[in-house]
């Protein structure tokens, strides 16, 4: 008989399983808190359980970790772990410590097929989207691991306060597993984190935008990286798709969802790609294209990680400050990404996992990138901007 894996259920899906087991409905809360919240696989151990259940769980049951490849840590005190999904796949998880948060970055399909041009994930290819339980087990290892490393704060003992999905994978091309996962990360019985600290970061699927302002309306990234269709079409292929305009409609939508809330536009910084002024001035115009409201946003600039087949630069220091600049002077918030885990290639658009590609988009994406890189300027056009 095959077992069920709990990390597979929201606790209402345990409920269910519960009530399939012939237990009230209420033991599911005491055991979802035993699995997410004290980290227990063995049902042995869930000492308040009565021996019947136990008994039961044993029987229909298990608790499914992933299988850790490695574990490295970086000198800056990131951690990036490696996990084996089988198949000669694996993905990659990182943890970010700063000094007001922990944040977890959560992958969510081993590879990807979005094919962003500067994304070391999207020149892996394909592979298969994850389980719930595969991306919930992510987050339950890492919190075990860093407990265990004596890293816990607070009365509820935990190290994680903040989950991004910005690891590898589109998260809302695998909806039906994200939804049910993003639930147990926000139960007050799982891992107790505010729709505010867990963050679904979009290449821009819009229909899923809209479905996500729904059924769990968490805090939005949108990965932008160009102010204009003609260029994110070459660097962000879904943009064919769901070009700009429909885009940042999706986002006013999502904004009336969670009134109080922003969306964080993402946006690598590509030297002489998409980092002029003028590529500026027009993200300052595009965000308040509706002259009555600017849509509520903060944009956050990531200096590119090279990797050898993107064929891509990171922009100077200097244009990069000068490009937030023009941001702030219009009244946009703008963080500049400081580099974290970059010796451990951890850092943003650096995961890369092992990918069984089944989509042949690694040939693709190399194209692209050639093309990209041939219409880029002899001489960057902001030369003569900062001249
Ligand atoms: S940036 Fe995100 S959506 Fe684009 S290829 Fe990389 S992982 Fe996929």
């Amino acid at each position: 008989m095959t077992l069920v894996n709990l990390l597979d259920l929201d606790l209402e899906a345990l409920g269910a399983f519960c009530e399939r087991l012939g237990e009230k409905r209420f033991r599911a809360t005491q055991l979802f808190r035993w699995i997410h919240q004290r980290g227990v696989a063995d049902f042995d151990a869930m000492s308040d359980l009565a021996k019947s259940l136990r008994a039961k769980l044993a029987q229909a049951a298990e608790v499914r970790p992933l299988a850790v490849v490695s574990e490295q840590a970086s000198a800056d005190g990131t951690i990036k772990w490696l996990f084996d999904v089988g198949a000669g796949n694996a993905i990659e998880t990182v943890f970010i410590p700063e000094t007001d948060r922990a944040t977890l970055c959560i992958s969510s399909q081993a590879g990807c097929a979005m094919a962003c041009s500067f994304c070391a994930t999207g020149h892996q290819g394909f592979a298969r989207n994850l389980t719930t339980g595969e991306i919930v087990a992510q987050l339950w290892h890492a919190e075990r691991a860093l407990r265990a490393r004596g890293l816990a704060v607070g009365a509820a003992q935990r190290v994680i306060s903040n989950v991004v999905m910005m690891g590898m994978g589109e998260p809302l091309q695998n909806y039906a597993a994200l939804v049910p996962a993003l639930r147990v990360m926000l139960s007050d019985h799982g891992y107790g984190l505010s729709r505010r600290r867990v963050t679904v970061s979009t290449s821009g699927v819009v229909p899923m935008i809209d479905r996500l302002r729904v059924d769990c309306p968490v805090a939005l990234a949108v990965s932008l990286h160009a102010p204009n269709d003609a260029l994110r079409d070459e660097l962000v292929p879904l943009n064919r798709k769901y070009p700009i305009a429909e885009l940042i409609a999706a986002c006013r939508r999502y904004l009336e969802a969670a009134p109080r809330d922003f969306i964080t536009f993402e946006y690598c910084m590509l030297d002489g790609v998409n980092d002029s002024l003028a590529h500026a001035n027009e993200l300052v115009a595009l965000v308040a294209e509706r002259a009555d409201t600017r849509i509520a946003c903060k944009f956050n600039l990531i200096p590119f990680n090279p990797f050898p087949q993107s064929g891509l630069h990171c922009s100077p220091h200097e244009r990069v400050l000068a490009f937030a600049e023009v941001l702030r002077a219009a009244g946009i918030v703008t963080t500049v990404r400081r580099t974290r885990g970059d010796d451990i290639a951890a850092a943003c658009g650096q995961l890369a996992g092992e990918v069984q590609d089944r989509t042949h988009l690694r040939e693709r994406a190399a194209r692209r990138a050639i093309g990209i890189q041939l219409q880029r300027p002899a001489q960057p056009a902001h030369a003569k901007e900062s001249a």
